[in-house]
């Protein structure tokens, strides 16, 4: 029996022990300390954003956004729906309304075009997820942020250490949001980041981040004590996951090439399949540098994408399908969503397969994957169906 290759495993750069015990000797292991600033100075520096705070996850750091917007019930936020629950919940959250925009059948990502439709008196910003680490088309996005005076939070979670128009994606909206979860790129367990891309949101972030005190003013000897501000939360990454952290944010040029080398591998291998119609592979558009968070395949039905699934599975080999549109789940509903209102989004997320992606998956491991793909699409080609989705993508018209 072949051995079970996993759909994603936890890569460990090497010191992440090392540091931790650092951190505990050095006596600082809840936020906010020597290892805090060292994670922050890597990343401010390296993907020019203003200021970065440190985040227990990217779902704290999409919250603390949606407070940093002072948004009341009855707003609109827009946003796509094909994304994690975080992207929506953050808003919802505060009272306002996800208003659910398609998808582009090349990147998945929010259909730059259909913003401008979707927006009303009530709506207050717009929600950029960078799906599998390539940029939205954020050039026209904040185009029409300016003209409508909307705030652009990115969902940058997949999106660490990835390029639009040689700027860092988290780098280009008013906020940005990161993730350090085991899943992501760069990884500390459980952990995020938030970028304040203006001076405006510094002062506030840290008040809110710190359960509504301004005890980081005090620290800095600005009051002579502190006290509560404003309605906040505790939204501060512990010392010991900051030190994990590190131990990954030192190894970011490793890390990349090898995601890059996975990624390569399985597009040139699977290349013929898509030739043949078979399969359509993800496309990165010429302005974007990805950061090869994931690689995913669309198969031409929802029937072939499980059948697929199920052969795998059977060969050992863990491949996921990705979100449930958030417009069809039981609380998008409540909004009035009902299936068959964003199509490309429906289509997309029954037929996207995931492969498994992570730092260690051997070459031999990914031909396995490679092979077992042919096999079953080539061996059961005749009774396939081929979609209207793979004649035109919207990057070559
Ligand atoms: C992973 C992810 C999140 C949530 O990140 P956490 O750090 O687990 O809270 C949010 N949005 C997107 C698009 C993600 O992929």
């Amino acid at each position: 029996m072949a051995s079970l290759i996993p759909f994603n495993k936890p890569f460990f750069a090497g010191k992440e022990l090392h540091y931790i015990a650092q951190a505990v000797t050095l006596g600082n292991i809840s936020g906010d300390g020597d290892f805090a600033r060292r994670c922050v100075e890597i990343m401010q520096q390296r993907f020019h954003v203003h200021k970065i705070l440190l985040t227990p996850s990217c779902t704290a750091a999409l919250e603390l956004s949606a407070m940093l917007l002072e948004l009341q019930p009855g707003d609109e936020v827009i946003m796509p729906s094909y994304t994690f629950v975080s992207t929506a919940n953050a808003f919802a959250r505060m009272g306002a309304k996800p208003v659910f925009v398609d998808i582009r059948p090349d990147t998945l990502n929010m259909d730059e075009r259909l913003v401008e439709d979707a927006i009303t008196e009530k709506t207050r910003a717009i929600v950029p997820v960078h799906y599998a680490g390539v940029g939205c088309e954020m050039d026209l996005i904040l185009t029409i942020a300016d003209k409508y005076g909307l705030r652009v939070i990115e969902d940058a979670a997949q999106g660490v250490n990835a390029q639009y128009q040689n700027q860092y994606l988290g780098s280009l909206g008013d906020l940005g949001c990161y993730s350090f979860h085991e899943t992501k790129n760069f990884i500390c367990g459980e952990g995020g980041a938030i970028c304040l891309n203006s001076e405006e949101f510094v002062d506030r972030a840290h008040v809110l981040r710190d359960k509504g005190t301004n005890r980081q003013a005090f620290f800095q000897g600005l009051v002579d004590k502190y006290t509560w501000c404003d309605i906040g939360s505790s939204f501060v990454l512990s010392e010991l996951n900051c030190a994990f952290l590190y131990a990954q944010l030192e190894m970011f040029g490793e890390i990349n090439q090898k995601r890059q080398q996975i990624y390569e591998l399985y597009r040139q291998s699977l290349q013929p399949l898509e030739e043949a119609q078979l399969l359509r592979l993800p496309r990165i558009p010429e302005d974007c540098v990805s950061n090869h968070h994931m690689f995913y395949v669309l198969l031409p039905s929802r029937a072939v994408r499980d059948g697929l699934l199920s052969h795998l599975k059977q060969q050992q080999i863990s491949a996921v399908f990705h979100y449930i549109p958030l417009h069809t789940s039981p609380v998008g509903q409540t909004w009035g969503y009902r299936e068959g209102d964003l199509p490309v989004t429906e289509h997309c997320a029954a037929c996207l397969l995931r492969l498994p992606f992570y730092y260690e998956i051997s070459v031999e491991e990914q031909k396995r994957v490679i092979r077992d793909i042919e096999h079953y699409l080539t061996g059961s080609a005749r009774h396939l169906e081929k979609s209207t989705l793979f004649e035109t993508p919207a990057e070559d018209s």
